[in-house]
């Protein structure tokens, strides 16, 4: 990576409203490049955000390799572009972009080899949502970094548009490109960008988390304010069953010989689709507890149905 000016990188990342954004990059991926990271960015372009690309790549003397054909996404064409300052590993990431569901384009994005099989593993399968593929895939008893949550990170995560899965919930069944409007609706104006631009294979893969803390100690740097609300919503306990059917919770997690306690105040930011009884159980407790791998149980009587877990994300884990 070429020395970057330090002004041109606060001049992007701060916490000011005027920081210039192309909002066709994830503001993680290019931290994730900034900081060493990852040496390969993948975007699609969309000719309203062509011109804040062309400055980005200028500012940061970024070179790009665009990849063949032109996208619709939703109505709008899009450039597929490969983004980074070493030309070999670009030529290497359009090579292996013939087939996106390989384990060398994951590993030539610069994503963990652990994390890339684990992903494609889950790809192939598919009987449950990926959450709850890398919580199988962790170890129990433990709380969670909140650096990991990628609950709300439905980046390669949703099935193709129009299919039709069958969601729990009031709203099924519904494609999950419908679900997935519908919850930035419910959302609107909450950041849930993640800190790590990939899935993890557990949530304590130590690669993920190495990589992790290296770029939220550069969020906490250059925008502070952004970092702290990013704690504070990706710290928060989830009880989860689906991609869209689950619940946020404001308090905080403990754990002692396998059994984790959840102490809350409400169902917090951001909102999805539990279920109607799920919603008001949840709504009418303030306590709940949960054997590492169990259904979360309410200690004053009464549990959450087969198939909710626990996800004990924490600040400090
Ligand atoms: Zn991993």
């Amino acid at each position: 990576m070429p020395p970057v000016a330090t002004k041109t990188i606060l001049r992007y990342f701060s916490d000011a409203l005027a920081a210039p954004r192309c909002a066709c990059v994830q503001q993680n991926d290019l931290m994730a490049l900034l900081c060493g990271v990852k040496d390969v960015l993948y975007a699609n372009i969309v000719p309203a955000q062509a011109a804040a690309f062309r400055e980005l790549c200028s500012d940061f003397r970024l070179k790009t390799e665009s990849l063949v054909g032109i996208r619709n996404i939703g109505g709008e064409s899009a450039q597929d572009v490969l983004v980074g300052w070493d030309k070999k590993k670009l030529l290497a990431a359009r090579k292996a972009y013939a087939d996106i569901l390989s384990a060398e384009w994951g590993i030539a994005l610069g994503y963990p080899e652990c994390c890339v099989k684990s992903y494609l593993a889950w790809k192939a399968d598919q009987s449950r949502d990926l959450v709850l593929h890398i919580l199988h895939n962790s170890a129990r008893g433990r709380l969670l970094d909140f650096r990991l949550n990628n609950v709300y990170n439905y980046f390669s995560r949703l099935e193709n548009p129009g299919f039709r899965s069958p969601q729990r919930g009031p709203f099924a069944p519904v494609s999950d490109g419908e679900m997935f409007r519908r919850f930035l609706e419910l959302n609107r104006g909450v950041n849930c960008e993640p800190v790590l631009p990939w899935h993890p294979c557990a949530y304590d893969c130590k690669k993920s988390l190495s990589a992790a803390k290296k770029l939220f100690g550069f969020m906490e740097a250059c925008t502070p304010l952004a970092a702290a609300a990013r704690r504070k919503l990706l710290s928060r306990p989830v009880v989860f069953r689906d991609k869209f059917d689950f619940a946020a919770l404001s308090g905080g997690c403990s754990v002692s010989g396998g059994v984790f306690r959840l102490e809350y105040g409400s169902i917090a930011a951001p909102l999805a689709f539990p279920g109607g009884n799920e919603k008001s159980l949840l709504e009418s407790n303030s306590v709940l507890k949960c054997r590492s791998g169990k259904t979360p149980l309410f200690p004053s009587g009464g549990a959450l149905p087969r198939g909710y877990a626990l996800l004990p994300f924490s600040a400090a884990p």
